[in-house]
């Protein structure tokens, strides 16, 4: 009998042909996940199993942080064996309401799944004075996994993990990091879907001050495992900026940043190719995320910009947010580039055209190519 710890997936099942490569992807992401801990990851056909370890703690901890994980549990592996199995469990303690469920992916085992599953129970009244039979609210579920390899897995609880898909190979994604609550947000759940990134900032310094970009640095550390980070590109809009600010309506002054954020981000796209930009506008949030913003800066995007929380409320991006650990950081009251020269009246509904000739009032592209040209590229 050894311990173990197994691992269940769920939308891998679903992609026939590529499951294969999705699997082995995962693994690999597992790996990476655990580097540096002492144990071996198996794969047995539709599950994966975690052993020769010393602590499972530190491990499911890890674990639940990889996407394309549905769910965890610590179980012990017998063979599949009618007799070594029943033998297993009248020797467990059971007090108070249980049942038993017996999974068979093996159908060479000889008895079937409901027919086992009254068996063992039978075994565990026999064995536990106390022991009754609930099988809608039990106390203790013994689990029986009875699984292709030819062994069996027998366990109480399901400790659930994000989901989704594994993380990429490549660093497809270029998240927009800004030190709010939202993007970090944004990058977690494009994550979940498999989109590994590397993050851009923007900063308006001596306007926005170093320990603002400090904090957004930590927040960049906090995702990092989650989103497949190696780099985060620190970018200035001072110049620029000050240019919009003395030249320009300054209603326009966030939408005219945030096609420069956009411009900006192409370029990094098309040298370090990135295959999407990833934003954490929610539509209707401030003015710059009306549909009439949000389809300005669209008009200057050369790559598809994915909006993951674009329907989400506030409350339901603070939710996740808490939940992994970026909250506490983002609240800090550190200034950013959106709220340095900030307008008044900002344009709600700006047209194309308008925001065209509000940059057609200042020299844009050798003041973008400086800006670019003077990114500062942080290894995470
Ligand atoms: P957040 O919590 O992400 O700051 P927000 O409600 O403050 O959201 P905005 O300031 O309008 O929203 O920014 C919308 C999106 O634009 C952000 O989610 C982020 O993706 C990007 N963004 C804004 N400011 C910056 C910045 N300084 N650096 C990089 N990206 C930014
Ligand atoms: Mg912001």
């Amino acid at each position: 009998m050894n311990n173990i710890i197994l691992i269940r997936f769920n939308e891998i099942h679903l992609k026939g042909g590529n499951k294969k490569y999705f699997t082995k992807l995962l693994i690999n992401n597992i790996k990476d996940a655990l580097d540096g801990i002492d144990c071996k990851v198996e794969d047995i056909q539709n599950r994966l199993v975690v052993r020769d370890y010393e602590n499972a703690d530190e491990i499911i901890e890890k674990l639940k942080c990889v996407f394309g994980i549905h769910s965890i549990s610590r179980a012990v592996e017998l063979d599949n064996d009618v007799n070594t199995i029943k033998d297993y469990i009248s020797q467990l303690k059971i007090s108070g309401s249980f049942k038993c469920n017996v999974n068979r992916a093996d159908k060479s085992f000889p008895i079937k799944s409901n027919d086992f599953a009254a068996d063992l129970g039978e075994l565990v009244l026999n064995n536990n004075k106390d022991a009754k039979v609930d099988i809608h609210t039990p106390k203790t579920t013994i689990n029986v996994d009875i699984r292709e390899n030819g062994k069996t897995y027998i366990f109480n609880e399901f400790i659930f993990a994000y989901d989704g898909l594994p993380l990429g190979e490549n660093r497809d994604g270029l998240l927009l990091l800004s030190g709010g609550i939202d993007s970090p947000v944004a990058g977690f759940c494009m994550a979940k879907r498999g989109l590994r990134q590397d993050i851009l900032h923007f900063d308006s310094f001596p306007y926005t001050s170093k320990l603002a970009k400090e904090k957004v640095i930590t927040l960049a550390k906090k995702i990092k495992t989650f989103i497949g980070a190696k780099y985060m590109y620190v970018c200035s809009m001072t110049k620029l900026q000050e240019e919009f600010h003395i030249h320009c309506n300054t209603e326009f002054a966030i939408n005219l940043l945030r096609r420069s954020m956009i411009r900006v981000a192409n370029a990094l796209c098309k040298k370090y190719k990135y295959k999407t930009i990833v934003t954490g506008e929610s539509l209707g949030q401030v003015a710059s995320q009306t549909i009439e913003s949000l389809t300005t800066t669209n008009a200057v995007a050369e790559y598809p910009v994915m909006r993951p929380l674009i329907s989400f409320n506030k409350d339901e991006i603070v939710k996740i947010a808490k939940e992994i650990n970026t909250f506490e950081t983002s609240i800090l009251p550190y200034e950013d580039c959106c709220t340095v020269f900030l307008p008044r009246n900002p344009v709600i509904k700006p047209k194309i055209k308008d925001s065209e000739k509000e940059e057609s009032k200042i020299d844009l592209l050798p003041l973008l190519k400086s800006v670019i040209d003077n990114i500062e590229v942080i290894e995470l």
